[in-house]
This record gives C-alpha cells, structure tokens and sequence, in this order.
C-alpha cells in the first residue's frame, strides 16, 4: 500500500484531481471517498467523470444512492449516506465491481463495509479551510499503474 498527501487549494483543484485519476483509470478500479458532508466527495467525483471523458452531469446522489455517467468508461457513483436496505445494493454492487469495463466511486461506503474488496483506492478529503482540502490517498501495490498519473 502507498499512501500519500496532495493538496487541493479550491474546489477547481479537487475536480483537477479527480480528472487526472479519471484518465489513469483501466476500468475495474473502485474508488472509496471519505470525508464529512461537504468535503469534497461528489467534487472529485466530477472530475473522475471529466477523465472518463464523460460528457454528463455530476450531481450529489445522495437522494437516488446510484446514478450512472457514461464515457470511456462507465462511472457508477454511489451514495450510502441514507442507505437502509443494504442486501439489494449489495448484491447490484457485487455485479458491477466484477465488470472490467465500469468503475465505482463510492461515498459513506462504511454502510456496506464488508463487501468491499481489498484492492481499492482510498481517499480521505479532510478541509484545512473553508477552500482549502488535504486529499490522503492509499493505493495499493496492484493499483501502482495509477501512481505515475498521481504523483
Ligand atoms: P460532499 O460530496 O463531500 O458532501 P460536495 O463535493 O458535494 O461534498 O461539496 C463540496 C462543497 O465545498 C462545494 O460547495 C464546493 O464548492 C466547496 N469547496 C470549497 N473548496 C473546495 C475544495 N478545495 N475542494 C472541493 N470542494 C470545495
Ligand atoms: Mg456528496
């Protein structure tokens, strides 16, 4: 695993982020977000569609759970900040974590911990001031392709 910090000075920094790790995608990856109401998730997010080259528009899934943006890849964005049947959502995120042409960006996913597998990305936004954002990002070794894009 590697772990490593970047900093996002405003929220056109995270997007940015979030584009670069977008076009380093092979698709499979599933990325997990943690962060506090406001950090930055759904942001990123909008950037890894950019870097799908996804022409659709990102918004905070928060009431839908799910919601789907085509591209190069196809990005499934889940919310579970209000998750309460979590075996059906389970079980549709199991199918799309074994598809090598998908990728997943997951928001509040200690709903369906568990269920995850080990080999993710994990990104924690924490705000250092109302623009500014440390991004903490652990990749694990499988992952390293994703590395020469980030770093
Ligand atoms: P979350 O999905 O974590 O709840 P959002 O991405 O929906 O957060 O919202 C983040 C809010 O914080 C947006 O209004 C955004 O403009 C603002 N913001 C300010 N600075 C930043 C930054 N550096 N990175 C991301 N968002 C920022
Ligand atoms: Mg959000």
């Amino acid at each position: 695993m590697t772990k490593f910090e970047i900093k996002c000075v405003d929220t056109a920094a995270t997007e940015a982020f979030g584009e670069r790790l977008g076009r380093g995608l092979h698709g499979g990856e599933l990325i997990e977000l943690i962060g506090d109401l406001g950090a930055g998730k759904t942001t990123f997010t909008r950037g890894v569609a950019r870097g799908l080259d996804s022409k659709d528009q990102v918004s905070s899934p928060t009431f839908t759970i799910h919601k789907v943006y085509g591209g190069r890849l196809t990005l499934h964005h889940f919310d579970f900040y209000r998750l309460d049947d979590s075996a059906a959502i389970k079980h549709e995120l199991g199918e799309i974590l074994a598809n090598p042409q998908a990728v997943t960006v997951l928001e509040w996913a200690q709903n369906v911990a568990g269920c995850l597998e080990e080999n993710h990305i994990t990104l924690e936004l924490q705000p250092t001031s109302e623009t500014g954002r440390k991004i903490i990002v652990s990749m694990p070794l499988a992952l390293g392709y994703l590395e020469e894009t980030l770093c």
